[in-house]
């Protein structure tokens, strides 16, 4: 089979490979998180199960309090082990300026009259001000991890790895009806250009939903919880303790030494992502 056509294959394959988890409104005790059962093929499509370095953030982590972790908890994705393997990742999170229509100026023409970097609220307009709160949590609940991972907080969508939108989470259908949820997210893996590789490379990225509704101590950790996930810990820790437990708390945990020892158990684990589509036997190109 042609690459081109054979390439076309996989990428049909891995855009059915998605995940969801949710974290859900307090006292609701049960584990929400989900994969949609994937559609793969062959895993000879697919790059090997290889391990990647352990950044070096998480190499240099070490747990004096041998607290342990629930690595056992983690489920890998289709792809192996979600991860990240280039740094910094880069996490957009929607802000005022994206969605309520804030003055008509598009971003370049802002920059040629204003050079300074400038917020883009209205501090008069109480929905404004809403929203910017809500950026400010979100941002308070992903910079904690920063110590452990690379991250980057990035003023546009296109080309995020982590997109955080103000969103109410669908419904979710349960046995007992339809349940509101105040966070989810979602991942997704896809094949992308890397510099380091002739061929494409698979990467994840991640939809989180937050909820405009919760009050800033939720958003904070909605935003700490649902960051761990899309760092590659995607499950629950049974003890509240750890900012991965399974339900939200009165008093959200920060992270935990826990958190951490799990999250430095899965960078050290074999995946298929950030490798490179083989290309053994293909040559040539069709239409
Ligand atoms: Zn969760």
């Amino acid at each position: 089979m042609g690459y081109i056509k054979r390439l076309w294959l996989v990428k049909k394959r891995l855009i059915l490979s998605i995940g969801i988890a949710s974290f859900t409104a307090l006292l609701i005790i049960t584990l929400q998180l989900n994969f949609l059962q994937p559609s793969w093929g062959a895993t000879s499509d697919l790059p090997p199960l290889q391990p990647h370095p352990l950044p070096a953030t998480l190499a240099n982590w070490v747990d004096n309090t041998n607290s342990g972790d629930y690595f056992t908890q983690i489920r890998p994705s289709p792809a192996g082990y979600l991860m990240w393997f280039d740094f910094p990742i880069k996490v957009y999170v929607e802000h005022p300026s994206q969605n309520l229509g804030v003055g008509t100026q598009t971003k370049a023409e802002v920059q040629k009259t204003n050079p300074q970097p400038v917020t883009p609220v209205n501090p008069i307009d109480p929905k404004l001000l809403k929203f910017q709160e809500w950026v400010d949590n979100v941002a308070q609940g992903i910079q904690p991890w920063k110590v452990y991972l690379p991250l980057e907080i990035v003023p546009e969508a296109e080309n995020a790895d982590i997109k955080v939108l103000r969103v109410r989470p669908l419904l979710q259908l349960t046995p007992n009806g339809p349940r509101a949820r105040s966070a989810e997210v979602r991942y997704q893996v896809y094949l992308r250009k890397s510099p380091n590789s002739s061929t494409p490379v698979l990467y994840p990225k991640y939809d989180i939903s937050i909820s405009p509704d919760l009050s800033a101590n939720y958003i904070r950790a909605a935003a700490l919880h649902e960051i761990g996930h899309a760092l590659g810990i995607w499950g629950h820790s049974p003890k509240e303790t750890d900012a991965l437990y399974f339900t939200q708390v009165r008093n959200p945990p920060p992270i935990s030494p826990r958190d951490i020892n799990t999250l430095k158990l899965i960078y050290q684990q074999p995946t298929r992502l950030g490798w490179s589509i083989p290309v053994v036997g293909a040559k040539g190109s069709t239409n």
